[in-house]
């Protein structure tokens, strides 16, 4: 069981501490007047390079009590209409829990999505075939080599690609609009015209739109976010190539709660 240990709050979001049985806190973040982005584990083994959540390896998986905890201890729940499985870990790699977790959620009438690195394949499969309400692919790279080294542990991405393809190229017009891929944009990192210009190819062949996503800046980590101009021209760059494009919205360029800036035991660091 899990216990409301903190709340943090700014103008734009509610970031939850919670702390398990075993002394580890965990994070939760209430967004945009109606999302709960929930954490499957503590820590998290793919280590993405760029991300505070996966900064010190995995502790454990959560478990289903666990997940569905960080929704069912909150004092208020009543405008939590969406659930979203893009806090700290890995979903598909706690796939059992999280699965039972999903069921739960639906159960409740709750809208469920997933962030997801697309590793393990198998899992992924499983994930394609839920009745969610959105996955994103989370590829930050279009190359092998500077894929891992920012997602040190997954699968080629032609793997994730063609599974991802599989699933989606087949369905109408507007279930292909809950799929789409997420592009970490960092600065002198993964922003040539040689790998944007292959981003726009993987979304065109693949049909599905690009989230386009602005680095949070995370202390003690050495990428460095773009400038809002760099930002911009890469937008109106891969806009040009005639793919459908969103920009990181104002929730999720936050300290408290933004994307990748989630951690275990944040108050014990504090101390
Ligand atoms: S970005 Fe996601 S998959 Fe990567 S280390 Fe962070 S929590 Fe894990």
């Amino acid at each position: 069981m899990l216990k409301l240990k903190e709340t943090i709050t700014d103008e734009l979001n509610k970031l939850f501490e919670l702390e398990t049985e075993d002394s580890s806190t965990i994070e939760a973040v209430f967004y945009r007047g109606n999302t709960l982005c929930v954490s499957s584990q503590i820590g998290c083994p793919v280590r993405c390079s760029f991300c505070a959540s996966g900064m010190y390896g995995l502790i454990r998986n959560l478990k289903f009590e666990e997940i569905i905890n960080e929704y069912e201890v909150l004092p208020y729940k009543e405008n939590i209409t969406n659930i979203t499985f893009a806090g700290i870990g890995e979903p598909l790699l706690n796939w059992d829990n999280v699965e039972r977790a999903f069921w739960y959620f639906k159960e409740k009438g709750l809208k469920v999505s997933f962030y997801t690195t697309g590793f393990p394949t198998r899992n992924f499969e499983k994930m394609l075939n839920l009745p969610h309400n959105g996955i994103t692919l989370s590829l930050h790279a279009v190359f092998e080599e500077k894929r891992k080294k920012l997602i040190p542990h997954s699968e080629t991405i032609e793997k994730i690609l063609s599974i991802f393809e599989k699933h989606i190229k087949p369905l109408s017009k507007r279930k292909k609009k809950l799929y789409s891929i997420a592009y970490l944009l960092i600065s002198g990192e993964n922003d040539t015209k040689e790998e944007l210009d292959k981003l726009a190819e993987i979304a065109k062949r693949l049909e599905v739109s690009i989230s386009l996503l602005k680095y949070n800046e995370i202390e003690g980590i050495n990428y460095k976010t773009t400038t809002d101009e760099e930002y911009e021209t890469a937008f109106l760059y891969l806009k040009s190539k005639g793919i459908k494009i969103t920009l990181s919205n104002k929730y999720r360029t936050r300290k408290i709660g933004g994307c990748g800036t989630l951690m275990v035991n944040r108050i014990k660091k504090l101390i």
